[in-house]
């Protein structure tokens, strides 16, 4: 560690995904505080990709999606809402594309990598380790496949955000779909329960989804995504520490959507940082967006089906632009008045009852 290094106040950051590697490559904005990146080589991630719309904030991550749309649809049985934003729009970005580029950045920026866990001592830990997810939690679970054809199949033009227009047995559930061009595209089945279901479920939902809505039969499956993301506000894993990313509460409950707001707590942590003083780290969701969101969910989760309505609903209330802020954390009163008068009004105050209550509905 060089003398200059030496002088700064030492900040040890846990576990090497989306949260501490997008920190440590922003060292060079920090004069007076060092990073020390703590990871674990056994537990490097598979490859997926992050959603989240142009905002601000990412200024310095856009240019580096894979691919960006302009426009995006939410399809229920007999509707299609299609919403389109100039200044947001829809970018999708490789996990390993981005933290390759940000350990690059970070090692030149003067960050030190370490696998020894027992480095740090008393300087303080901003932990980025997976949270505990308590039982019963709503989940947002996937399975996703990159398809490649030999046909042109797909209008590489609009993202498909949510459609409808598959097996709701098990849940709220949901193709996610984005169609990188004519005949390159990621297609998820994805559900919000409280239970996973078996493999071949999501299997045979994409297999139907691109025969039956795309009229896609052959094509290959280049590489396949799945994970499970928590929608709750989940405590730390160790209160002792500060907690970042997941771990910090950057997770939207009701939509999984993290991405963007691990960029807003970094940001935050960037402006704040003052010489000889901790780094101060705000949770990035205001108390109003996680009551409400938990008044959603309890909808939800009692009334599964009614989730197309819901969402079609909101989709038709905004712009392009008002939805893609409302999916970032960014929406003002006027968007919120909209979205509150778009939802099915009793059921919402009657999830407001406590939760044993709000059962019975
Ligand atoms: C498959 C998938 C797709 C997603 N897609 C989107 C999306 O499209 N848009 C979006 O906004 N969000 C998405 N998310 C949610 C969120 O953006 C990611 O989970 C994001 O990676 C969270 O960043 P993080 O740094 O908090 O956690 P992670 O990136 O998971 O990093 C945590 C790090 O801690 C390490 N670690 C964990 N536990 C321990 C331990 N006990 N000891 C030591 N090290 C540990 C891990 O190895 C990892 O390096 C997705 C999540 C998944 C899983």
């Amino acid at each position: 560690m060089s003398d200059e290094q030496q002088k700064k106040m030492p900040v040890t950051l846990l576990g090497g995904g989306c949260a501490s590697l997008s920190l440590a490559a922003r060292s060079n904005e920090f004069n007076s505080h060092q990073f020390t990146l703590i990871e674990q080589k056994d537990r490097i991630a598979d490859d997926h990709t992050w959603g989240f719309w142009a905002m601000p904030w990412l200024s310095h991550v856009v240019p580096k999606t894979h691919k960006s749309w302009n426009h995006w649809r939410i399809i229920s049985t007999n509707k299609t809402v299609e919403l389109s934003s100039q200044q947001h729009p829809y970018c999708a970005i490789s996990r390993h594309e981005w933290l390759n580029h940000c350990r690059a950045q970070a090692i030149d920026f003067g960050a030190v990598f370490s696998s020894n866990s027992n480095t740090y001592g008393t300087q303080q830990v901003l932990d980025s380790r997976t949270p505990a997810t308590p039982e019963n939690t709503m989940l947002q679970h996937f399975l996703g496949h990159e398809v490649k054809s030999d046909k042109d199949v797909f209008e590489p033009s609009t993202a498909i955000l949510m459609d409808f227009r598959c097996d709701q047995s098990q849940g709220m559930h949901f193709i996610y779909f984005l169609p990188f061009t004519s005949r390159h595209a990621l297609v998820e089945s994805t559900l919000f329960s409280t239970k996973l279901v078996p493999q071949i479920f999501y299997e045979n939902a994409i297999t139907q989804y691109l025969e039956k809505n795309l009229g896609c039969k052959d094509y290959a499956v280049k590489r396949i995504e799945q994970g499970v993301i928590p929608l709750a506000e989940l405590q730390q894993l160790d209160p002792t520490l500060t907690g970042i990313g997941a771990n910090g509460g950057a997770i939207r409950p009701s939509s999984g959507y993290a991405f963007t707001f691990i960029h807003k707590q970094i940001n935050q942590i960037v402006s704040t940082a003052r010489p000889g003083q901790p780094l101060l780290v705000n949770r990035p969701h205001s108390h109003f967006e996680i009551f409400m969101d938990g008044v959603f969910l309890n909808v939800i989760r009692c009334h599964p089906a009614l989730a197309p309505k819901i969402f079609m609903s909101l989709a038709s209330s905004l712009t392009g632009d008002e939805f893609a802020k409302f999916l970032s954390g960014e929406a003002s009163v006027s968007i919120w008045f909209k979205v509150i008068l778009a939802m099915p009004k009793l059921l919402f105050l009657r999830a407001l009852l406590p939760a044993k209550e709000s059962k019975k509905i």
